[in-house]
Order: structure tokens, then sequence, then C-alpha cells
């Protein structure tokens, strides 16, 4: 078959779901089933109100949920108002992500932006009405180059356009801002670093080439995915710095770990592959 004919082929008989395997019974542009995506769940623990860590139960009952603080948070304000996460970076949820950063799989950013969106619902009334600067978390331009598409900024763009669409004539003012934040240079992978070391590597590894287009504004930003929070505090620190008045931050998922019997700090590190921490990096 030349190639003209085996893509007319994949178009008029559906292949098989990317993630479990089991053939697809509807054509559609998204290689993924139903019954993949009906797994995929929002967040339902009790969340840190600042950055949106797992709190186990027992320290949150009977606490209101825009006092509960994680331990670190306690200890350290982070550099953003708020962050929000849809879902928890586990499963078909991880899968999916995956599959739009790795495999190239486009028509995933469609899905991953409607949650992103719902997530950012969840925020709205915080931000202002009007104005607000979306920020995607840039990538390297050798990183870019090799994946030709940031996924940050292709799901912001999928969200923003939701938002708009569904939302109130403010939200028209909402900008996406790609140029707003830029990575200076690559960053080693992550694993087997302290958060202080963490947060060493980051150092310099963002800037604000035009500190107008954040001075004064709201910022949201936007990534993918959350792990260890290195990259997102360390954006949020130099739009600051450049004077952004706040910065919120929005992502599709976030790793969640259950803190030990929700006292103290957590103890419980999260299982990350190294492709995860290599991402937090990327
Ligand atoms: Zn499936
Ligand atoms: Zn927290």
């Amino acid at each position: 078959m030349n190639g003209i004919g085996e893509s007319l082929f994949a178009t008029l008989f559906p292949s098989d779901c990317r993630i479990c395997r089991k053939p697809l019974v509807n054509i559609s542009r998204l290689p993924v089933c139903r019954d993949c995506l009906s797994q995929i769940h929002a967040i339902s623990c009790e969340v840190c109100a600042i950055c949106g860590e797992s709190i186990a139960t027992p320290y949150a009952l009977g606490m209101q949920p825009e006092k509960l603080l994680c331990g670190a948070c306690r200890q350290d304000e982070p550099p953003f108002a708020k962050a929000v996460a849809y879902g928890s970076y586990n499963g078909n949820l991880r899968e999916l992500i995956h599959l739009l950063k790795y495999e190239q799989v486009k028509p995933v950013a469609q899905v991953l932006g409607a949650m992103l969106a719902e997530a950012i619902e969840g925020i709205k009334d915080s931000l202002p009405a009007e104005g607000v600067v979306v920020v995607p978390v840039p990538l390297h331009k050798s990183k870019r180059r090799q994946r030709a598409f940031n996924q940050a900024e292709m799901i912001a763009r999928a969200a923003l356009d939701l938002l708009k669409k569904n939302g109130s004539a403010g939200l028209r003012t909402w900008m996406l801002n790609k140029k707003a934040l830029v990575r200076c240079r690559a960053t080693q992978s992550q694993i087997g670093l302290t958060r202080a070391q963490r947060r060493e590597n980051m150092r310099g590894a963002f800037a604000v080439p035009h500190p107008k287009a954040v001075q004064n504004q709201t910022v949201l930003l936007i990534d993918d995915v959350v792990t260890t929070g290195t990259t997102v505090a360390e954006c949020a620190r130099i739009l600051s710095k450049a004077g952004a008045s706040k910065v919120y931050v929005a992502s599709v998922a976030r790793t969640l770990r259950i803190e030990a019997q929700g006292f103290g700090v957590g103890s419980f590190a999260p299982e990350l592959d190294s492709e995860d921490l290599a991402a937090t990096g990327s």
C-alpha cells in the first residue's frame, strides 16, 4: 500500500486505544477510548489552599478549606498566590499527558485543555475579571526544536479558547503571552536532588525579556504537570521580580503525596520516574 492509501485506511478504520489497546469503536481524532477517559477524575481529596498538595483527612477535619495549609506552605510562603490542578498525576491522566508530550498525539491537547479550563474555573473568582496575562511555562529552545511544540502552550490555548467561549465578557480580555517568560538554559535532571539543590538547579533558568508585559498585571502561569513544584515556583519568583502584581498557577495534573497522618512536614516522597523528573526541567 502506498502512503496515501495507508493514511486513508487509518482514517476509515479506527485503530486501537493508545492506553488500553482495545479496538476503538468510533472514528475520532483522539485515539483513546471512552472507558479510558471516564476513569480520569478531578482531585477530590482535601488540598492545601495555597499549593494544592494533598492533606490527610484527620488534620483536615473541621477546617475551613481556605485555611488548610500543608507543612511546606506553613513553613515558607510560596512565591505564587495559589496553585490549582485538575487531577492527580497518575493512571490514565498521566498516560494522556505522555501521549501528547512524548508521542506527539496533538488532539489530546483539546481534552487536557478542557480539564485545565475546569481547574481555572475554580479560581476564576479570585482573579481580576479583566486583563489577566496567561503565560505558559516555556521550554528551552533545544527541547522545543526536538519536540516541535510546547505542550503547556497548546493546552493553555485550548483552555483559554473554551473559557472565552463559555465565560463572561471580561474573560475575552485575558491574553495568552507565550513570550512573557523565556527559558535561558536547559536545566539538569532533578533526580536525587534535595529541595534546596533543585532550587539552585533552577537559578537563572528563566527570564522576563520585556518586564512591561507583566508589570502590575495578574499572571496565570500554566504548566501541563506540576511534580516537585520547583519549576513553577521559580517562574513565579521571576515574574514577581519583573513586576507582576500576583501570580497564580494552573496545571492539568500534579503529583499528590499524602502527608504522614497529616501532621508536620510530609515524609513520603512522591514516586517519580526519571521521565517525570526530566520533564520538570524540560
Ligand atoms: Zn482505552
Ligand atoms: Zn501547600
